[in-house]
């Protein structure tokens, strides 16, 4: 298979839950990404790494309908959804846990998870994921009186991915869960993700900054830069790539002559 970004995929993904084709995404003028493709298979970890301004945020909002492409498909179970509603698409399986957590400040932490649940009809089911959440994050369950705005960042991130629980997606869509918090809590974070994936199979798109945990925890990612994708592998190989190691993980080689060599500026294109 020949991918978005050129190269040559041994392995066709072979139980795609998302298929992204050529999608271009604009702010009015401004294309926020332009034409990627790429396919999140099954119970998997897959993430898109790139830096600030690459598209990343603007991808995931693509997916899960709170910005329409002019251009591409998003075909999530063999159904396209693109530009549909983001009600509907959450409704579908997928649940998008946006950059900055987005958690409603002035509502319970209990209220709040409530609220991810609102698509939800069954009673016990909902009571059952409640009790699921509180067991992932007993943290949440102590301060389920607190209004969510009294929580830490790390708590309010917690609170953010349980409420996306709490709609039983089949994919969760996950943007920059580590910004701003403290390693140990972004160790945490991560713990959970895995857990998420390995215990609800809950398929993960992941976002991420911080391409080591990133590449840690998922089994294939993908690099944007300047709205397009420029390289994708299994996550095993991605670490081992020299680009990879310098601009992502930041480890240096060093020159010929024992010495640092001079950082430049590079792009892939
Ligand atoms: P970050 O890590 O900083 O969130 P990102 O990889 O998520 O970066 P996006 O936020 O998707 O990147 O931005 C992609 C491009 O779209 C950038 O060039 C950005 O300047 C532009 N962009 C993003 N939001 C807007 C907006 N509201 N109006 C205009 N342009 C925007």
């Amino acid at each position: 298979m020949t991918t978005s970004s050129g190269l040559i995929w041994e392995d066709d993904v072979a139980d795609p839950i998302l298929s992204v084709s050529n999608i271009e995404t604009y702010y009015g003028p401004i294309a926020g990404i332009r034409g990627i493709s790429l396919d999140v298979e099954a119970g998997r970890i897959v993430t898109v790494l790139g830096a600030n301004g690459a598209g990343k945020t603007t991808l995931l909002k693509t997916i899960s309908g709170a910005m329409d492409p002019q251009k591409g498909t998003v075909v999530f179970e063999g159904r396209e959804i693109q530009k549909q509603s983001p009600d509907r698409i959450m409704r579908a399986g997928i649940s998008h846990v946006p950059e900055g957590r987005e958690v409603f400040p002035f509502l319970t932490v209990h209220e709040n998870l409530i609220m991810g649940a609102y698509t939800r009809k069954d009673k016990a089911g909902i009571q059952d994921d409640m009790a699921l959440v509180y067991d992932y994050f007993p943290l949440l369950e102590a301060r389920s009186r607190q209004h969510a705005g009294q929580l830490s960042g790390g708590e309010q991130q917690m609170l953010a991915i349980s409420r996306a629980m709490m709609s039983r997606p089949r994919l969760m869509l996950l943007d920059e869960p580590s910004l701003g918090l403290s390693p140990i809590l972004v160790g945490q974070i991560f713990e959970i993700i895995q857990r998420l994936n390995r215990e609800q199979e809950t398929t993960i798109l992941l976002v991420e900054q911080n391409a080591r945990m990133a590449l840690s925890v998922a089994d294939y990612g993908y690099v944007l830069e300047v709205g397009r994708i420029v390289m994708e592998d299994t996550c095993d190989r991605l670490r081992e790539k020299e680009d990879i190691k310098e601009f992502y993980l930041g480890m240096k080689e060093a020159g010929a002559r024992g010495k640092r060599r001079w950082k430049k500026k590079k792009t892939w294109r």
